[in-house]
């Protein structure tokens, strides 16, 4: 039986490397949906590669063109949020859920309600609702499995271990572009500089979030929601070449981790076969080629977001989507050259030091906060930008 999948963001970085593994091996998928927010072109030729029933596209005003493409094709195309909602929750059984930011929690409700096999690279919509997310998913019976390579990596390793045998995980982080840079150096940083990662090729906002470390701050979170470990039981590691994903510390002293090359087609094909394994065209590892693997602690003081992160995660309620909100107002302005590189975490600082909102308990609140955080962060921006 093939399985019927739906990707949300299909345009974007993990929706490209999806729908290659799916072009790769047509006998095992049917696509039932995919979606993106404006790029119709590549949404158009994506639907028409893998003769997907339903294409999305969030902008309405985009319709007639995406129409206009797919005419002919089979394909029905939609528009607008409630359209994604149906692409998210329709008739596929398994979800890619890879669109940027808060954007995309939304909409990978519908399939977590729908008790689906939802692949979660949208670590933003865990950092936002993690509680209420698991929570509908152990009402709903639906499977979370995890497509961030950490995460990923870490499922691998507990394996059929319970809970209580872990003693902690360590979350491996490559340092980003700005590993060895000084504080003065990274102020003077471009968009251009920092969106060039050394080891993996990403979305922007997430590549900004790995040169400020924040993508490792919000993985923490992420973390914490998934595997259900406090903080303090949550180790990061800086490891600058990006081939150990993530260990697992056992309560004997076992440490069990999860090579393989930086290749983001490994954990989704992990997600996409599960609980099988399927074949993927990565780089096979050659240990004796690469000769040393490093690791040192990170440097809290030149990548201050780490701190700040997981000051939110310990203080818990809505502090975690104060920080992802503020975050991605930051990353945006930073992008627009609106503020400098060091602005981001001083920024997303100060807007978690401003706002304590109360603890969320609908997926509505969480879209209040977020939205209320972005008018207040805005402002912090037009401060510096001043
Ligand atoms: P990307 O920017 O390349 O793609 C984002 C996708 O989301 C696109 O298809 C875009 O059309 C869609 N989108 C953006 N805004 C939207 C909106 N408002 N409404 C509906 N759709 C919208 O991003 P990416 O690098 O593929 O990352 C996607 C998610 O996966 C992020 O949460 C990121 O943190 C996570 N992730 C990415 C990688 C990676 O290697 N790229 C690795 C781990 C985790
Ligand atoms: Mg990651």
């Amino acid at each position: 039986m093939k399985r019927k999948v739906a990707i949300l963001g299909a345009t974007g970085s993990v929706g490209k490397s999806t729908l290659d593994l799916i072009l790769r091996s047509p006998e095992q998928f049917e696509v039932c949906a995919l979606t993106a927010a404006v790029n119709v072109e590549a949404l158009a030729d994506a639907a028409r590669l893998t003769g997907a029933r339903l294409a999305v596209i969030n902008d309405r005003n985009l319709l007639p063109e995406l129409e206009a493409r797919l005419a002919g094709s089979g394909t029905r195309t939609a528009a607008g949020p409630e359209a994604l909602a149906e692409a998210a929750a329709g008739e596929a059984d398994w979800v890619m859920a890879a669109i940027v930011g808060c954007a995309g929690l939304e909409p990978v409700m519908a399939p977590v309600e729908a008790g689906r096999t939802v692949a979660l690279a949208n670590k933003e919509a865990l950092v936002t609702a993690g509680a209420l997310m698991i929570d509908a998913a152990t009402r709903s019976g639906a499977t979370i499995l995890p497509v961030d390579s950490e995460h990923n990596a870490i499922f691998q390793c507990l394996g059929a271990n319970r809970l209580d045998q872990v003693s902690r995980l360590v979350l491996t982080a490559s340092g980003g572009p700005f590993r060895e840079f000084s504080l003065d150096q990274m102020r003077a940083v471009t968009p251009e500089q920092a969106v060039a990662h050394p080891n993996w090729s990403m979305g922007a906002k997430i590549s900004i979030d790995s040169a400020t470390m924040m993508n490792k701050g919000l993985e923490l979170i992420e973390a914490h929601h998934l595997f259900g470990l406090p903080s303090d039981r949550i180790d990061i590691v800086v490891h600058a070449q990006s081939v150990v994903h993530s260990m697992v510390e056992f309560i004997d002293g076992s440490v069990i981790a999860q090579l393989g090359s930086a290749d983001m087609r490994i954990p989704i094909a992990h997600a996409l076969a599960y609980p099988e394994r399927m074949a993927t065209p990565a780089v096979r590892l050659d240990l004796a080629k690469l000769g040393t693997l490093s690791f040192e602690a990170p440097d809290s003081t030149r990548f201050p977001a780490l701190a700040v992160a997981r000051q939110a995660l310990e203080q818990g309620g809505a502090a975690a989507i104060v920080l992802n909100a503020a975050n991605e107002v930051a990353v945006a302005s930073f992008l627009a050259r609106r503020i400098g590189f060091s602005d981001i975490a001083r920024l997303v600082g100060e807007a978690l030091a401003r706002a304590s909102p109360a603890p969320p308990r609908t997926i509505p609140d969480v879209m209040e906060i977020d939205r209320s955080t972005r008018v207040m962060a805005g402002e912090l921006v037009a401060k510096v930008a001043a």
